[in-house]
């Protein structure tokens, strides 16, 4: 290669020469750069054998594996549009998918063909399905990725068989994300070689900030951290702001079979992790553990999530807990991740923000109509530049349409912007909760709720009501050993907020709230269970 073009195939063979390092550690299979390496020059050729070449799909469904980035890197770098499918569907939300994105070929682990192999006979346009760490006998049209390129252990003796060659430009399309269908059925990201590649910039710059602000001399490239990745590759917060990012600086990735306190704590301990999080509730479940005081977790040295709400509260409580920085960023699969980066100090200080823009993104606050741009400090819909935000949606042109406007996207959010350009987020615009035309931000009750001792776990939505519209009402899980009463919390929101955001109605759940593989909080789900219960 001549130059160096921002695209994921010169990314793969950059990180090559961290050689040695490993990669990627799930259970007892350790895989370093070099290895993976291989095993992606080996994948590519094998996709090429099976006729997959530029533009076509190729779906996968599977848990954080190592085979995870191999096939992810193998795709895309001859050209081919990788889709990463949420592994916790159902075969029919996997059949949906398939049928959008019209993949040719399709790769699972053994416990997505289990649940599959009765359905492979009717996914239409699927010529073949391969499938990793299978127990099963295969059928016609299948094959095994074992017999293709070995598993993670033979990867380090795989043959030297070169980079692909493979004509990809920095624009050329390579991904395929589903939204997480928090509001309604997931949509396509159709995302670039660039809009990943661009992460890496976004967060180098962000650290960078940091270690300004507090006096600390700058390392002349990002220090290699040990992450243990708890969140699921298939969605854009684990594939890109961190594997990217985490890629370019010759970091570890370990890998959890499912997500587990007492078992990630172990990880933490053995492999010395810095780095962990993802999503908030990760970081809750880590703080409230009994037995934390068993495990020495000194070597934390951030912990960082985003694609949620938070609670200022959290913040504070990693910081004093962990002794850990604690790291914001808002983003959505349409920006491919990153667009702000909120970290450290900064955010100690502004526990509510979710933190400045990265270097190569611009927003602004717009009217609900999307005409006019709102003065600065009002609540709008946020709308958000750069050169992560991906080309439009799959298959849905009136959608790319509506939510693709000159360069920016509507992201759907409200939110509203302070004067040194920090961002609060304060609610979705579909969760909004308007009681009487008063608007009620689920963000500034559910903040209020977490500040109790008790309340670990909350969520506000709006009720019907006959006259008002909407009435707010809490759904509320109380940390083990505590207690407080309906009344309680009311009054304890009564102190804090006006009068008509007290929640009219606050139910107790035994086990923290629904959410889906993104930690997202299903607020439809619990809407149908007040209604159900009113019935
Ligand atoms: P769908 O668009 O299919 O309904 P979704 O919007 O939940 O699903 P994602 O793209 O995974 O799918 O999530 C993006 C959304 O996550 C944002 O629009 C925002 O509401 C929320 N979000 C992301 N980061 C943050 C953050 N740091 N703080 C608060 N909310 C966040
Ligand atoms: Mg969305």
């Amino acid at each position: 290669w001549k130059n160096a073009p921002p695209t994921l195939a010169t990314l793969q063979q950059l990180v090559r020469a961290y050689g040695a390092r490993e990669f990627t550690v799930y259970q007892d299979e350790r895989v370093t750069y070099e290895a993976n390496y291989r095993a992606v020059c080996h994948m590519a050729a094998r996709l090429r054998e099976l006729g997959v070449g530029k533009g076509d799909r190729v779906a996968m469904a599977m848990r954080n594996l190592p085979e995870w980035p191999v096939i992810f890197f193998a795709a895309v770098c001859i050209g081919a549009i990788i889709v990463p499918l949420n592994a916790w569907w159902t075969s029919g939300e996997i059949e949906y998918a398939l049928n959008d994105s019209g993949a040719k070929l399709l790769i699972v682990d053994g416990e997505r063909h289990e649940r599959l192999k009765g359905c492979y006979a009717t996914l239409s346009g699927v010529e073949r399905v391969i499938v990793s760490r299978g127990k099963s006998e295969l059928t016609q049209g299948e094959g095994r990725l074992e017999v293709l390129i070995g598993t993670p252990h033979d990867w380090a003796s795989l043959e030297d068989i070169g980079f692909p060659e493979a004509d990809i430009a920095p624009d050329d399309e390579a991904t395929i994300f589903y939204t997480s269908g928090t509001t309604g059925h997931p949509k396509g990201a159709l995302g670039t070689h660039r809009n990943f590649v661009t992460n890496i910039l976004s967060s180098g710059y962000a650290q960078a900030r940091t270690l300004l602000r507090r006096g600390e001399a700058l390392p002349a490239m990002p220090e290699p951290k040990v992450c243990l990745l708890v969140i699921p590759l298939f969605h854009v917060t684990a594939s890109s702001a961190a594997m990217m990012t985490l890629i370019a600086s010759g970091s570890k990735l370990v890998f959890m079979r499912k997500w587990d306190a007492i078992e990630a704590m172990e990880i933490i301990q053995r492999e010395k992790v810095q780095t962990t999080g993802g999503v908030p509730t990760i970081a809750w479940q880590l703080l409230e553990h009994p037995d934390r005081a068993k495990y020495d977790l000194s070597s934390l040295e951030t912990i960082s999530y985003g694609g949620a709400p938070s609670a200022p509260e959290l913040v504070k409580r990693i910081h004093e807990e962990f002794g850990a920085l604690p790291g914001n960023g808002w983003g959505m699969t349409e920006t491919t991740a990153t667009v702000t980066n909120h970290f450290g100090e900064d955010y100690l200080n502004r526990p509510n923000s979710a933190g400045p823009p990265v270097a190569v993104a611009d927003l602004k606050i717009m009217s609900p109509e999307g005409d006019r741009e709102l003065p600065l400090g009002e609540v709008g819909e946020l709308w958000a530049r750069g050169p992560m935000i991906v080309k439009g949606y799959w298959n849905k042109p009136e959608a790319t349409a509506e939510t693709f406007v000159h360069g920016w996207v509507r992201t759907g959010d409200l939110a509203r912007l302070d004067e040194e350009g920090f961002l609060f987020i304060v609610d979705r615009a579909k969760d909004i909760v308007i009681r009487g035309g008063e608007n009620i931000y689920s963000s500034e009750v559910e903040d209020v709720l977490y500040a109790h001792p008790a309340v670990t776990d909350c969520a506000l939505i709006g009720i019907p009501h006959k006259t008002l519209g909407e009435e707010p009402a809490a759904v509320v899980h109380l940390a083990p050993g505590t207690s407080a009463t309906e009344a309680e919390l009311q009054e304890w929101v009564r102190a804090r907020l006006a009068g008509f955001k007290v929640p009219v109605a606050v139910k107790f759940v035994k086990e923290t709230l629904p959410r889906n593989a993104n930690g997202k909080i299903l607020k439809k789900d619990l809407r149908a269970m007040f209604a159900a219960e009113d019935a």
